[in-house]
């Protein structure tokens, strides 16, 4: 055929016909009377005929009512402002404006900028009005996804929160991009699981998940969310025919409720994960009528790229967050935690780890176990390894370790697992010693009972004999030491009792005023009548001193058990001083002797429960060890201290404070 524009035979009518024809623009033109006198085919197309003669026979009525006609907003635009009405009315050059049509039977929407101008007749009267409609719906589309794109992106950037994320952005879709934006993935067990679930009626939405929950995705399906799953593969259907849904029904049911969602048009997408596809995007077009394109998906395929990325940071965020509580609980739990790797290098060192056994995590880490710690080989055939962790599968034992530095005792287990094994221990150096010195104590106690009782059954022994007569004197001197041995073992078993008065807090003060010269002056002559040779006690206390805020049983047992040691700790003999000084609202009470002397290194320890520093009594002063321990306690509780001073010289001081009562 020729070309209608090289053909100059042709009438000038058919010619601006084919041009009308093939220009993209919808044209129209009105008469005054209102009537369509023309459309060319774009703008019969753009106003839902088929063709132009279809839309010419068709009352103007009816196709308007086929449209809303809205501004940008989405506002009713008043018909007397439309272009063609204002070049009608003689303007020559009517302002063009963007004007936005819902196809009210689809609901689709389509943009356009609508122009106009007069045509006038011979006289220049105004005979009709030819209206020019661009159609700029792509680019109205384009400039959305752009902005919904970024939005998108800014929502996926803004939370670390893989649900919250999501979530948001399933949101920020509907109704922008869908009526139904869902979200799935794939479960652990590869089954598919429902993340979010977006509508604007949360009504529906409730629905939906009822409807999720009744027939949950099919892992096995080749198309649809299992198989976009599965493949990694976009899926997008423009038009969602009844045919389809039919496939795709379980039962008549399912079907009647597929058909009651109204799916016009439907895209997948998958969400590209660390290790292949993490889940999956479906947007659904229902009552909004709108259909999906190319475009669009290309559009959703973006987002989900960009979703990809989010949740992968989500993702090494939560690992970080993990890690960083893990980190955080060890590094504040009360036991020593390693960590050790197949090849037997320490990789991980808390740290109470550090503190227990004295070596930092800088000294061990990278380095062999056997190496960091000189005793691990020693104990390594005892630590029980276990496979699972508190299943305690193997007994925990209490083993030496060489430290190299000093041995410590610990209570060590393991877990192995692929990497390596954590080692866990605990600290019981303090709870091995006091099983020592209990060792001890029942050593020297079972000593320290034994003489006594020998020496009272010896002496009633000798006073039950009838063989020969025993003289007055001889008489009261056993009896002396009956007395004395019993005493002695009153003291030992009061000890015992005492301690463990202490210890189950079965104790009661009564805090009274206490005139602390007197009760001193008191213990010290009791002190005297049965001083051993070569011991002398002096006393010294101001001349009116101030009572003191105590139990005065407490404060005599104290002071008796002070002035008692410094006697017993000088086996041969000197000089014991109690004096007695008030200053800054405290009495304090010092006992100063000239006996064996404290070592500066032992001053802590002699208050503990049991410490004796001649445990094997080679200096053959016997003792249980608890007196100080006693002292100690009884002091804290009346808020007052007690504490030893050793060093220049021979003997020791002992001090101890107490509140001044309230005048
Ligand atoms: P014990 O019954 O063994 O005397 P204590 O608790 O009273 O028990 O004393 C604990 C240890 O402190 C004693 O075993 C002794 O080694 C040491 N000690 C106590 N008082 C003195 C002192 N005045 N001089 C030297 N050592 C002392």
């Amino acid at each position: 055929m020729d070309s209608p524009l090289t053909t100059t035979a042709r009438d000038q009518g058919s010619l601006l016909e084919a041009i009308l024809t093939s220009v993209g623009d919808g044209i129209i033109v009105f008469g005054r009377d209102g009537q369509l006198r023309y459309a060319n085919e774009p703008a019969a197309r753009a106003l839902g005929a088929t063709s132009m003669d279809e839309l010419l026979a068709t009352p103007l009525g009816e196709i308007v009512e086929r449209f809303d006609v809205m501004d940008e907003e989405g506002n009713p635009f008043p018909e007397s402002r439309l272009p063609g009405r204002l070049a009608l009315l003689g303007e020559e050059s009517p302002p063009s404006v963007t004007l936005r049509f819902r196809i009210r039977a689809t609901g689709e929407e389509r943009w356009s900028i609508a122009s106009a101008r007069p045509l006038r007749d011979a006289d220049g009267n105004v005979e009709a009005a030819l209206s020019i409609f661009r159609d700029i719906t792509h680019l109205k589309k384009a400039e959305e996804a752009q902005r919904f794109l970024a939005e998108a992106t800014d929502i996926l950037n803004r939370s670390l929160h893989l649900d919250e994320m999501l979530t948001s952005f399933a949101h920020l879709a509907v109704p922008t991009l869908a009526d139904w934006c869902v979200v799935h993935r794939i479960g652990p067990d590869g089954a598919v699981q429902p993340l979010v679930l977006a509508h604007a009626n949360p009504e529906k939405v409730r629905w939906a998940e009822e409807l999720g929950d009744r027939w949950p995705p099919d892992p096995n399906e080749t198309t649809g969310i299992a198989g976009v799953l599965r493949s990694g593969s976009s899926e997008l259907y423009p038009e969602i025919t009844d045919e389809m849904l039919v496939a795709a029904a379980r039962d008549d049911h399912h079907l009647e409720v597929l058909r009651s969602l109204a799916m016009k048009s439907v895209m997948t997408v998958p969400i590209p994960g660390r290790d292949g596809v993490f889940g999956t995007m479906t947007f659904v077009a229902s009552e909004s009528g709108r259909r999906y394109d190319e475009r669009d998906l290309e559009l959703v395929q973006e987002l989900a790229q960009r979703a990809g990325f989010a949740v992968e940071n989500a993702r090494v965020f939560a690992e970080a967050e993990d890690r960083a509580h893990a980190s955080l609980v060890l590094s504040h739990v009360d036991d020593g935690v390693f960590l050790v790797d197949r090849e037997g290098v320490i990789r991980l060192w808390n740290r109470a780890a550090e503190t227990i056994t004295g070596l930092s995590a800088r000294q061990v880490i990278g380095h062999q176990l056997r190496d960091a710690i000189p005793g691990w080989t020693a104990v390594e055939a005892l630590v029980p390894v276990g496979a699972t962790p508190g299943a305690g599968d193997n007994p925990v034992q209490a083993v030496p370790l060489d430290l190299g530095n000093g041995e410590i005792w610990v209570s060590l287990s393991g877990v192995g697992f692929e990497e390596g094994t954590v080692y866990a221990f605990r600290d019981l150096t303090a709870e091995r010693r006091v099983d020592e010195m209990k060792a001890d104590f029942l050593a020297t106690a079972s000593h320290e009972l034994r003489t006594p009782v020998a020496a009272v059954y010896g002496a009633a022994m000798t006073l039950m004999r009838t063989d020969y007569v025993i003289g007055d004197e001889a008489r009261t001197r056993l009896l002396e030491i009956i007395a004395s041995e019993s005493d002695r073992l009153t003291r030992i078993v009061d000890d015992v009792l005492w301690a463990s008065r202490v210890d189950s807090g079965r104790l009661t003060l009564a805090i009274d005023r206490v005139d602390a010269a007197q009760l001193a002056i008191g213990i010290v002559s009791a002190a005297r009548a049965h001083l051993p040779p070569g011991v002398k006690i002096t006393f010294e206390a101001p001349e009116s001193s101030p009572a003191v805020a105590g139990d005065p049983d407490k404060v005599r047992q104290v002071l008796a058990n002070l002035l008692d040691n410094a006697v017993k700790y000088s086996p041969d003999g000197g000089e014991v001083e109690l004096r007695l000084d008030a200053q800054e609202g405290r009495m304090r009470f010092s006992i100063r002797d000239e006996g064996l002397g404290i070592p500066p290194a032992e001053q802590a320890r002699i208050f503990e429960k049991f410490y004796r520093l001649d445990p094997q009594l080679t200096r053959g002063v016997g003792g249980t060890g608890l007196g100080l321990y006693i002292c100690r306690e009884l002091v804290r509780r009346m808020g007052g201290r007690i504490w030893v001073a050793s060093g220049e010289g021979p003997g020791s001081t002992f001090f101890f404070e107490l509140p001044l009562s309230e005048p």
